[in-house]
């Protein structure tokens, strides 16, 4: 089990807590130790001063030490010859100090008495056989330093807990947008993706996110009217069909009917059946498509062959119009293609060219080499495409002319199938439509590197 608080802005305050603590703490330290210092080396320099005139009072008058100690009072200090006390004052005395060692050289050092007391104490040599202690009480150092102790332990969770308080509210309002954003992302649905995350200020990381997101959002919802529309569409044209097959059935239920004529509206029906089943083909083909649950495997096929094994499969529809269909190409025309969805885009142009074009009409299908890139082309002799409809002649179920498709059963599905077959294998497809009548269609693939 980690202790890590889930809130961003409670981990966000403790660590600016614990990191202002420890600030806090390591300026005290230094603090704490330059007063202490320079306060003890201040009362070094008024032990030696001290030590000066004892000694030199000492020295001129050795028998007038109780003068020395009467000239200020509270005086402390010792005059020890070979281990015997030969002078001490009422004040050293009383502070409880032991009897000092002789030091030579003379050492200064902090002495506890019994009763807990600390002095400063400078023992050194005064004269022959003399030893002199001289003592200055730590007293006023320690209270200075107790009180900064006590300021310190005071303010300082005074000022954490003021810090702390101070950190969560700038770190809540710093995080504010995070949660504006959550709130209304919690209410953003497939019903409702138009609405959009708050932007505070787009330059910064929050404002940033909010953006991609945002964008994202876009995207998604494009893909859903897409979808939306697609399915609309889909129904619709599902529904012609079908709407056909029963009134055939129902009319010819009502009439009394002899086996020719019952044989004639089954035929009808069934005509509208495989209709239905073709345009079913188209939509599971494009669903598939998006889904990316087609397998593309391109490998080195030869286009030239593709052409003309699918214009010899088309070719009873296009005999049934007396059409001119023939193919153009010389030789291989090598493409890295997956050679199914490039046959389906194909076999879509040419089922255009032959629906479209008049009867007695001419196609020319062929594969060639245009700069590196590779083209396999399907012109007609046909009414040609008018250019403002070029634009969208790729997209799901447009039609040039809904009375014109109508009549040959198309769905308007088989220009998009084509331009999602020739992008699948990296390629793309355009249109080349002339005044004087007639339309090429070209798909357009990279050259074999
Ligand atoms: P459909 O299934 O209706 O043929 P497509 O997506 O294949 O749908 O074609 C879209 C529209 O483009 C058709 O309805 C038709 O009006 C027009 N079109 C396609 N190919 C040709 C062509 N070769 N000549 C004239 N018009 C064409």
């Amino acid at each position: 089990m980690t202790l890590r608080p889930s809130s961003v802005r409670v981990r966000l305050t403790l660590w600016y807590t614990i990191i202002l603590a420890g600030i806090v703490l390591a300026l005290f330290l230094a603090v704490y130790l330059f007063v202490k210092a320079s306060l003890v080396r201040q009362l070094d320099r008024e032990v030696e001063s001290e030590f000066q005139s004892v000694s030199q009072a000492l020295a001129e008058e050795p028998n007038e030490l109780s003068d020395v100690e009467a000239e200020e009072s509270g005086r402390a200090f010792q005059v020890v010859r070979a281990g015997a006390v030969l002078f001490e004052t009422s004040a050293f005395k009383m502070s409880g100090l032991r009897i000092a060692e002789p030091a030579a050289p003379a050492v200064t050092r902090t002495v506890m008495t019994p009763a807990g007391n600390r002095f400063r104490v400078k023992t050194g040599p005064a004269g022959p056989d003399l030893a002199l202690s001289v003592a200055v009480t730590e007293e006023p150092v320690r209270g200075v330093l107790r009180t900064l102790l006590v300021i310190f332990a005071l303010a300082l969770p005074a000022g954490l807990v003021l810090a702390a308080l101070g950190g969560s509210v700038m770190a809540g309002r710093l995080l504010r947008p995070v949660d504006l954003m959550a709130a209304r992302a919690e209410k953003i649905s497939a019903e409702s993706l138009s609405s959009r995350l708050p932007v505070e200020d787009p330059r910064d990381e929050f404002g940033r996110m909010a953006g991609v997101i945002n964008r994202m959002l876009s995207r998604l919802e494009e893909a859903f009217e897409r979808l939306r529309r697609f399915t609309a569409d889909a129904s619709h044209e599902l529904r012609t069909p079908l709407a056909a097959i029963q009134s055939v059935g129902e009319v010819a239920l009502q009439e009394d009917l002899d086996a020719a004529a019952y044989r004639d509206r089954i035929g009808s029906m069934l005509e509208e059946v495989s209709r239905l089943s073709r345009l079913v083909d188209s939509l599971l083909t494009l669903t598939r498509a998006d889904a990316g649950a087609l397998d593309i495997r391109r490998k080195e096929i030869d286009a030239a062959r593709l052409v003309a094994q699918a214009v010899e499969d088309m070719r009873p529809l296009a005999e049934e119009k007396r059409q001119n269909l023939t193919v153009s190409a010389e030789g291989p025309v090598l493409v890295r293609a997956d050679e199914a969805t490039l046959r389906l885009a194909l076999v879509n142009l040419l089922d255009n060219a032959i629906k479209y074009t008049p009867p007695l009409g001419t196609i020319v299908a062929g594969a060639r080499i245009r700069g590196g890139e590779v083209l396999v082309e399907v012109a007609d002799s046909g009414p040609g495409i008018p250019i403002e409809h070029a634009d969208r002649i790729f997209d799901r179920f447009y039609r040039v002319d809904q009375s014109r498709s109508g009549q040959a059963g198309g769905a308007g599905l088989g220009l998009a199938i084509a331009k999602w077959a020739v992008e699948a294998n990296g390629g793309r497809i355009e249109l080349e439509s002339r005044e004087a009548g007639g339309s090429t269609f070209r798909l357009v693939l990279p050259p074999i590197l």
